[in-house]
């Protein structure tokens, strides 16, 4: 049943804005009982009110009033006059011993405070500490991976002075560096140097891989300044091992260290290839990175025999990247590396490099570079549209299928295709990395994108998905499909489908609704305004109502805000008063609007198809009415589409049972 009441909504709304801001004057109605009194107050309030949030119905938590007061952030879903956000540069230096798997590492920080705040302490993120003994986890890990020590820090120093690393506060996986006697005031840098090693895990785990004896994935290695931003100050959440993602903008350049024989891929672009790759494989490297066919840098066999690298000893590959939220890095001695290029922004011919680097075994790999430079023209081009920011994008072959700037880490698929998992990651470029979402709070910002555009793009390439509906039609309405708007962090068995599966579907029904031109119009505009910041879920919310022309709290309210679930049902065929033509009733059972679908055979043998976008569902309306042709006479009815959830189908027939 429907529970879909906008007009009440709007004043419940915006008496829940009202409370905290004007409770006295609601307390002064109140206490001398005065009718008259408190009818003007509730009147102040609301115009008050209006003029302040008039540009949402949607029920904002008081916790995200204050950028709004503060102008870091506008009604109008635009960055406020006063948004800011700190931002750092990275030069680190790293090597990998295989067989002990010690990561070490130092590096140089200089972190830019652009906040108004004066910090007292600098958040350091350790996000290896998940392995520390006594550390929250959300999945168990080996305990034979866990250590007392962790992510073991052998020195910092904050601007050339030595700080006391054992003094400082460390819980979870954060290192507060207190600044109580020098705080880091507005518009000043500090710089920090670290010293840190700490251990990989030996067998295969989430994210970070050792995949095998000689090849590593390594993400999560580096100790990396928290995100202080306006919504939260420090980001408190720790790194578990389920929420991903929250990182400030940076600039890394980095140097990374293995024994003979290895090769490196990394977030960035690789500085030092002429030096390390002997003239045959360097031109094989160099003609990739114009060319648009696939091209093999170098084979398993190849690598193996030798005459890759110039010197039979360790090299040190240098790889430099800007303004990108994280930096991660794959190695092997015995991988393939397939590579090729694809333009990705018609008006200046800018390409972006890509590449596949995989064990011989996953027999799904050879066709990695092929797709993941396919998808990347069709995210350029078609949607989201916006031509992909990174100059690189490598897949690596790991165990999981996970996202980083610039690199994946996918586990091989074969038999089945690997199109999907290679399109959903590579897409997360957009979400939540040239968009910097906040994804321990809000998943859905990024996951639920990325899943739209895997389930978009696979249909283009290959014409077989139905985009995730029966995964999330199985789940809807149960206490297990929570509203998307409850923060990430705060859910465990209902993260994935808050985030993943009920968003996508929110953001497909919004394509059909607003037709690919106003959505496109809609997601240039979101990035160009949001584009190397952390947009959070009004700025998105406010900007498609502000950049499509209509309000759209409607929509946002049941996907994103309320319990609910998609439900359509054919009601009936009525034959009209005249006699000469019918009308098939459709009723929206459930509280989620999506599309309606309905095909008709008549019973003169001919078909016919009526679609009509959720907007029919607009302003709470329960009901439609389908009006036939003239001299038509319904045979039967069939409601609904693979593509379109709905959780009972038993009333998408008429006759019923047919
Ligand atoms: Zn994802």
């Amino acid at each position: 049943m429907s529970i879909f009441y906008p007009f009440l909504t709007v004043w419940q709304n915006i008496l829940c804005y009202t409370k905290p801001l004007f409770l006295p004057f609601f307390a002064a109605g109140l206490t001398n009982n005065s009718k008259m009194h408190r009818f003007l107050s509730f009147l102040f309030c609301l115009a008050i009110a209006g003029s302040l949030y008039g540009q949402t119905t949607l029920f904002v938590p008081r916790n995200y009033l204050e950028p709004y007061q503060k102008g870091t952030r506008s009604w109008d879903g635009k960055p406020g006059p006063n948004y800011w956000q700190n931002r750092a540069t990275y030069t680190i230096q790293a090597s990998l011993e295989p067989k002990s798997r010690r990561l070490t590492g130092e590096e140089t920080i200089t972190y830019i405070n652009n906040s108004p705040d004066s910090l007292k302490n600098i958040r350091f993120k350790l996000q290896h500490d998940r392995y520390r003994k006594g550390v929250q986890r959300a999945f168990d890990v080996p305990a034979t991976d866990v250590s007392d020590e962790g992510t073991h820090i052998e020195s910092i120093t904050l601007n050339g002075q030595a700080v006391d690393a054992k003094s400082q506060n460390r819980f979870a996986t954060f290192l507060d560096v207190s600044l109580k006697n020098a705080p880091l005031a507005p518009k000043s840098s500090a710089t920090f140097t670290v010293k840190w090693s700490y251990t990989m895990p030996a067998a295969s785990a989430a994210r970070e891989c050792t995949c095998d004896s000689t090849t590593f994935f390594v993400p999560y290695w580096y100790p990396q300044i928290a995100v202080y931003d306006d919504l939260n100050g420090w980001a408190s959440h720790p790194y578990t091992g389920q929420q991903e993602f929250y990182h400030d903008f940076a600039d890394y350049d980095v140097k990374i260290t293995m024994p003979a024989g290895f090769q490196v891929w990394a977030t960035g672009e690789w500085q030092n290839a002429r030096d390390i790759l002997t003239p045959t494989y360097f031109s094989r490297w160099d003609k990739a990175q114009t060319s648009a066919d696939v091209v093999s840098v170098f084979s398993e066999a190849e690598l193996k025999k030798g005459g890759i690298f110039q010197k039979n000893a360790p090299n040190t590959f240098h790889f430099k990247a800007t303004d990108v939220p994280d930096f991660a890095f794959g190695t092997s001695d015995h991988y393939n590396w397939d590579a090729t290029s694809v333009v990705v922004d018609a008006k200046t011919g800018r390409r972006t490099f890509v590449s596949a680097a995989y064990k011989t075994a996953s027999t799904d790999y050879p066709q990695v570079a092929r797709i993941a430079a396919d998808g990347i023209h069709l995210m350029s081009t078609w949607l989201p549209g916006y031509p992909f920011p990174y100059p690189v994008m490598t897949v690596f072959n790991g165990d999981d299928g996970m996202e980083y700037p610039m690199m994946c880490n996918d586990v091989s698929t074969a038999p089945r295709s690997p199109m999907g998992l290679t399109l959903h990651e590579i897409s997360h470029t957009y979400f939540p990395f040239m968009m910097g979402i906040n994804e321990q709070d809000h998943a859905w910002m990024d996951e639920g994108w990325a899943a739209f555009f895997d389930y978009l793009l696979s249909d283009s390439l290959s014409n077989h998905t139905e985009g995730g509906v029966r995964d999330y039609s199985a789940i809807a309405g149960t206490e297990n499909d929570v509203p998307p708007m409850v923060k990430s962090r705060n859910l465990s068995m209902a993260y994935r489908n808050a985030s993943y599966q009920r968003p996508s579907q929110a953001y497909f029904t919004l394509l059909d609704l607003l037709g690919y031109e106003k959505f496109h119009a809609c997601m240039t505009e979101y990035m160009n305004r949001w584009k190397g910041k952390h947009p959070a879920p009004f700025d998105f919310f406010q900007t498609w109502n502000n950049a499509s022309g209509q309000n759209l709290d409607w929509f946002w309210k049941p996907w994103f805000f309320d319990w609910g679930y998609p439900d359509l049902g054919i009601e009936g065929v009525l034959r009209n008063d005249s006699g000469n033509n019918q009308t098939i009733l459709i009723s929206r059972k459930g509280n989620i609007p999506v599309p309606m679908h309905l095909e008709v055979v008549y019973t003169d043998g001919s078909k016919q198809n009526f679609h009509q976008t959720a907007a029919i569902w607009k302003d709470g309306k329960q009901n439609f009415r389908i009006q036939c042709p003239a001299g038509k006479t319904v045979q039967s009815a069939t409601l609904g589409k693979t593509t379109i959830p709905d959780v009972d189908k038993a009333d998408n027939k008429w006759p019923a049972g047919k």
